[in-house]
């Protein structure tokens, strides 16, 4: 238990609950950070390899990214250990296990994350109800499917060209991970007139400087193909995709895939952060020092759990797109206005923003974190 309260702070995390099942080899942690501001959610993530650290630290950036995002929920997250291309009927065990031990912690909400969809969702409701993200038969909003946030990407996109001099219609840009986020993102923003000129999946890049059709890409993934059998562009190795010029950089796919060693790599003028935590601080510190606009991820990729949290106060589709473009355009312009006003990195005006929001609704709390 050292390394759980060595992780502690004044933020949290209130509660981390393992939870042991041998007999079906179940094994799996709940962290709820703070739920200061309402219940938590976050989602549940299926890995081999996740870690109890992980799943606190991933809690945290849950609880910022929702105070940032002005949402009544704090942050928690779910993780399970497992592969999660296992069969679906182990896996289905698993999740309703893992919920089923958690049926009392009613200050964490389910929702999806990498390695589980709104297939086990649907599970987790049929036990004990309290989720997001289940399929539309049962009353859910299908956020990768309608682009949450790929469409919310797409506002901060528009919102920060006002402060890099860019224009947003004939902007060229490059996705890494061309999936649900990534897939959208590229159809809003050539919707707004932009040009995707490379695109990379698991399997590699493709580039042509004329031009991708986007259409013709997602056709492609929805077949369970890879981007790379587009024939009207060049390939590349995936790691190519770093060097691309382009004017608008967006990383949809891995963790810390831009750090300290190949951040000079990048020709561009704006990263926008798909993925979550995809840059490391060190390298966001010398794209700063480079001139080069970065988005943090909790700012630009809020898309999802803003439509996560209308899902569970009953909404529907049309406030979500309302709510994701209201949401993302005043908070990216808030956090780039701090930024150039303070002369400090989007990231610390970002975090200062979220810092503040939690801290105030502590401030009305008997209990700190609680
Ligand atoms: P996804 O599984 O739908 O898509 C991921 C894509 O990345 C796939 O096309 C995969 O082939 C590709 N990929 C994997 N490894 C790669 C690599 N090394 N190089 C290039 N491409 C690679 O996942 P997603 O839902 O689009 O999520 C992508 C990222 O965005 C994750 O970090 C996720 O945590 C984050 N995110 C997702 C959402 C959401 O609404 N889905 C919201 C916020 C953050």
């Amino acid at each position: 238990m050292n390394d759980v309260f060595a992780l502690a702070d004044d933020l949290g995390p209130l509660k981390v609950i393992h939870v042991h099942e041998p007999g079906i080899g179940l094994r799996g942690v709940l962290v709820i950070d703070n739920i200061a501001r309402g219940p938590s959610l976050g989602g549940v993530r299926m890995a081999a390899d996740v870690t109890t650290e992980e799943c606190a630290r991933l809690a945290r950036a849950m609880t910022f990214k929702n105070a940032a995002a002005g949402l009544a929920h704090g942050g928690g997250k779910a993780v399970l250990m497992g592969d999660p291309k296992m069969p679906r009927a182990q896996k289905d065990t698993l999740v309703r296990g893992f919920c089923c031990a958690l049926r009392d912690e009613e200050q964490y909400i389910f929702a999806p994350d990498m390695g589980t969809n709104e297939e086990f969702m649907a599970s987790i409701k049929d036990e004990i109800g309290r989720v997001v993200g289940v399929p539309r038969e049962l009353g859910g909003i299908p956020l990768d499917e309608i682009g949450a946030t790929g469409f919310g990407l797409s506002h901060a996109v528009a919102v920060a060209q006002d402060f890099c001099d860019l224009r947003i219609e004939d902007a060229r840009f490059v996705i890494q991970g061309f999936g649900a986020v990534g897939k959208h993102a590229a159809k809003f923003l050539c919707a707004a007139g932009a040009i995707p000129v490379a695109v990379s999946d698991s399997a590699g890049t493709i580039y042509n400087p004329d031009g991708l059709d986007i259409d013709a890409l997602t056709a492609l993934k929805s077949a369970g193909k890879s981007v790379i059998e587009y024939d009207k562009a060049e390939q590349r190795d995936g790691d190519a995709i770093i060097d691309i010029e382009c004017d608008i950089w967006i990383p949809a796919a891995r963790p810390d895939v831009i750090h300290e060693a190949n951040v000079h790599r990048l020709n561009t003028r704006m990263v926008v952060q798909g993925a979550n935590i995809p840059v490391t601080y060190a390298a966001e510190k010398i794209l700063h020092e480079k001139g080069i606009l970065n988005i943090p991820d909790f700012i630009a990729n809020a898309g999802g759990v803003i439509c996560a949290a209308i899902e569970y106060q009953g909404g529907g589709e049309a406030a979500v797109f309302a709510s994701i473009e209201e949401k993302l355009c005043r908070n990216t312009r808030e956090v780039l206005e701090a930024a150039q006003r303070e002369q400090i990195l989007p990231r610390d005006a970002a975090l200062a923003m979220a810092r503040r929001r939690v801290d105030q609704a502590m401030s009305h709390r008997r209990w700190h974190i609680f």
